[in-house]
């Protein structure tokens, strides 16, 4: 029996176990199987996935600090932050919604982009710590909390009501609200957790010496 570490997975789909092989730039590994795609080489990830992760964060910062909108009504003028629409709605006793919009439009954005920023510069200077592990899986746990999008949809609509009754005027937390989510997006998608993966791996006294058992097979690899 061979020993393999790093490039057996299993497929997400049927479950079979196959070793990936060594991926040319920007090809994928195919499930021989059922044809899901079990790997794909994205090449400098982890430096690309660090600069957005920083421009994330900094667009996370800008958009709880500086208020969404200002409304001007009859002379008086009001604007408010994230924070600041949280608190007011729980003081108006709408504590499930306050804690609700804090949960996802704040906590779940702020651990995901923390989670990956720690993940990622630890991986920069190897060792890897084996906390990176348990970070690989909740970043991805935090990452399907994470609904600044679905804030921002409700922000616009009442945008656009509040336009027939007062004068709005867009802050700088919107347009970094919206810059925040095109961030987390990319930030998501250029990350390559198998390249995390294989370097928490590396690092471990024993190493995960799995064998493939009978049945196991090779991904087929395509390249793009
Ligand atoms: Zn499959």
């Amino acid at each position: 029996m061979a020993s393999l570490s790093a490039d057996v997975v299993a497929c997400p789909d049927c479950d079979l176990l196959q070793r990936i092989p060594a991926l040319s730039p920007g090809g994928s590994a195919y499930c021989p199987r059922c044809g899901r795609k079990v790997a794909t080489s994205k090449p400098g990830s982890l430096e690309r996935t660090t600069a957005l992760a920083v421009a994330a964060a900094i667009a996370f910062l800008i958009t709880n600090v500086e208020p969404l909108m200002g409304l001007s009504l009859a002379g008086r003028e009001a604007s408010t932050t994230i924070a600041g629409g949280v608190w007011q709605m729980w003081e108006q006793g709408e504590k499930i919604t306050a804690l609700l919009i804090a949960l996802f439009a704040v906590i779940a954005p702020a651990l995901q982009i923390g989670f990956l920023l720690a993940i990622l510069l630890s991986l920069r200077r190897p060792p890897a710590p084996r906390w990176v592990g348990a970070l690989l899986r909740w970043v991805e746990i935090a990452g399907s909390w994470s609904m600044v999008e679905v804030m921002m949809l409700g922000i616009l609509v009442s945008l656009v009501k509040l336009a027939a009754i007062a004068r709005v005027v867009p802050g700088v937390g919107i347009f970094a609200a919206g810059g925040l989510i095109l961030l987390l997006a990319a930030m998501s998608s250029s990350f390559d957790p198998r390249e995390a993966w294989s370097r928490v791996r590396w690092v471990k006294d024993e190493g995960p010496q799995r064998a493939l058992p009978s049945g196991g097979v090779d991904a087929a690899e395509a390249g793009r």
